[in-house]
């Protein structure tokens, strides 16, 4: 093991016995060194260390017990291994001399064998004994080391478990865990406030399916990454989702904080998002919540920054809504509304109404739109503009959309056969986005025209430019396949939803409906005719049709006759209907015609 010559020290007031020991030693290949007092032995040690000492025990002044004794205090020296060296006939205390710490011990006249084997045990075991601590040494560094790994892979685990991996912000989990810490200390000091806000982008899916899922986390990447510049260090911001996230603002005195953070937010989305390869926009609607100590749990404060998230989307989207009470009951009464709804399907509590389009030449009523209403047992009539919605979100619009389709197809037909009128009519069915989506909507069309044996041609569909834009792939196939059936399609909602036109070249479509709120604003007095001229003349270049829908009054009615509109359709004709009571009114043969009417 160690090849370098073992470094003895011999200590002994008798020049002889150095002499003899030294001599043997070096022949052996020790390096020997000599000390003739205690004294000189001390200062020899604590100049350069021995392997081993041997020790005379009589000597005068400092004895061998004494200089073993005092290299046994020292730290530096505890460690090397002293072997007693004492004449026969001296009456040596060999308890005292393993007391202060010898390890053995040869009397004189010396044997050559015996000394150089006490020698070789002795450095052999002090060898060994090195070897272990080094091992020892070892093992331990390797254990903390281990130690090491194992803290750092449980810190990553902990981290992922808490973390969302895209965005490395805060996930649900540790959100909730710190909506929790908040709480507590409400319980601890009662004046301690803070807000929660939950934040959900606007229209992400179209970015989604028409840019890809890529660029749609490069964009939520970017999102986080602005939402973060804004925040206060002891804020925390988590992506709870998709394209959730929630906000935790702690410390605050009223709600005013939070609505300077949400209109923040708002100016920092305004800009574009410069992605990769793309330019986007992207707009949030925020619901924001006040926390304090009436609250009792922590899911509550989430269910209700959602809540009074859902307000602001429903009443616009890009704006902030703080959370009310009240708003707690309405979503309470539309989740007692989605229950009745599953069971109205089944119990038929749904009508079809009818309301006449009118065909501006003629002053005819050239077909209907079918509109769904829902006789509640309780609540009377619901209107459509809150249960669709729930429908849609439920999946239940799909059975209550064939219902509303095989009904109107029905009545058409039957309408037909009784040959109210001489000419054809159409029926007009509205799908909504989901139905839209649906992948069997074809197979279900298909199956309501052999049943009911309507002409196709005079069916017509009417979607929303959401429908085909967060359809995009499918939609371009499911559209053929109407037509090639001969359905017509009319874009409903004209104008209301995304300012991109181009998809109009893309898609057969037959009809432009003009939102009524482009309608509303006609008057006499309006020579601002806002958009309304420039979509007549849009649909107009594209052999489009177009209806005005909510025509209320005769002047809107002459307006849009001026402007060359083809179809209107509102209450100044007529409401919508049940069936029965059309039939009576398609008796009577009416016919609009503005010149006659009062203004
Ligand atoms: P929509 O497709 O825009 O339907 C026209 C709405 O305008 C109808 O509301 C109709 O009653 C109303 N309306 C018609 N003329 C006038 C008018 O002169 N003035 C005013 N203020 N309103 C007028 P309704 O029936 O409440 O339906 C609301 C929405 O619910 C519909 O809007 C449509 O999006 C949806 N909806 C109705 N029935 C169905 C259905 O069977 N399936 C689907 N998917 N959606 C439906
Ligand atoms: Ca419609
Ligand atoms: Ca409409």
């Amino acid at each position: 093991m160690n090849k370098t010559p073992a470094d003895i020290l011999i200590v002994d007031d008798t020049p002889e016995n150095l002499r003899l020991l030294s001599r043997m030693l070096t022949k052996q290949g020790y390096n020997v060194r000599k000390a003739i007092s205690g004294q000189m032995a001390l200062r020899a040690v604590n100049t350069a260390p021995p392997n081993l000492i041997l020790l005379d025990i009589m000597m005068p002044q400092v004895d061998g017990y004494e200089v073993c004794q005092q290299l046994k205090n020292n730290p530096q020296t505890c460690e090397i291994p002293i072997i007693f060296l004492s004449a026969l006939d001296d009456v040596i205390d060999k308890v005292k001399a393993f007391k202060v710490g010898g390890v053995d011990y040869i009397t004189k006249p010396f044997h050559l064998e015996e000394v150089l084997i006490r020698i070789q045990n002795q450095l052999s075991l002090q060898a060994a004994e090195k070897e272990v601590l080094l091992l020892n040494t070892q093992l331990e560094m390797r254990v903390q080391e281990r130690t090491k790994q194992l803290e750092e892979a449980n810190a990553k685990l902990l981290e992922m478990a808490l973390h969302d991996s895209l965005t490395g912000l805060a996930n649900r989990v540790l959100f909730m865990d710190r909506l929790k810490q908040a709480l507590d200390y409400t319980q601890v000091n009662s004046e301690y406030k803070f807000a929660v806000m939950f934040l959900d982008c606007d229209r992400f899916k179209v970015v989604n399916d028409s840019l890809g899922h890529l660029v749609g986390d490069e964009l939520l990447i970017a999102i986080s990454g602005r939402l973060q510049k804004v925040l206060k260090p002891e804020d925390t911001l988590a992506r709870l989702g998709g394209d959730e996230f929630g906000i935790l603002q702690i410390n605050i005195q009223d709600i005013d904080p939070a609505v300077n953070l949400a209109n923040q937010i708002f100016e920092l989305l305004s800009y574009p998002f410069k992605l990769l390869r793309h330019e986007v926009f992207i707009n949030a609607s925020i619901g924001i919540t006040l926390g304090n100590n009436n609250y009792e749990k922590p899911e509550y404060l989430l269910r209700d920054a959602d809540t009074a998230m859902y307000q602001a989307k429903a009443s616009g989207k890009a704006r902030y809504h703080i959370f009310t009470p009240e708003m707690h009951n309405s979503a309470l009464q539309l989740l007692q509304l989605e229950t009745d709804l599953r069971r109205a399907i089944n119990q038929q509590e749904f009508i079809v109404y009818y309301q006449p389009i009118i065909e501006f030449n003629t002053g005819k009523i050239t077909g209907f739109e079918a509109l769904v209403r829902w006789y509640h047992p309780q609540r009377g009539i619901v209107s459509p503009g809150l249960f669709i919605p729930i429908a849609e979100e439920t999946g239940l619009i799909n059975p209550l959309g064939n219902l509303v389709m095989r009904e109107a197809c029905h009545q058409l037909y039957k309408w037909q056969q009784q040959k109210i009128t001489d000419y054809p009519l159409t029926m007009s069915i509205n799908l909504s986005v989901r139905q839209f989506a649906q992948p069997n909507l074809i197979e279900q069309v298909d199956k309501i025209l052999t049943e009911t044996q309507v002409n196709p041609q005079n069916i017509k569909l009417e979607i929303t430019e959401s429908a085909i834009m967060e359809n995009t792939k499918t939609a371009d196939i499911l559209l053929k396949k109407l037509r090639e059936r001969y359905i017509k399609l009319c874009i409903d909602d004209f104008g209301t939803g995304y300012s991109s036109l181009s998809y109009l070249h893309l898609f057969p479509v037959d009809t432009l409906k003009i939102d009524r709120s482009f309608i509303w604003s006609i008057d006499d007095k309006s020579t601002d005719l806002g958009l309304v001229p420039a979509i007549i003349s849009i649909a107009k270049t594209m052999r489009m049709n177009v209806v005005a829908e909510g025509i209320e009054t005769p002047i809107q009615f002459k307006q849009l006759k001026k402007l060359k509109c083809d179809f209107g359709q509102g209450f100044l004709f007529s409401k919508p209907l049940e069936a029965e009571k059309i039939t009576q009114l398609l008796k009577t043969n009416p016919q609009w015609q503005c010149s006659t009417m009062n203004n």
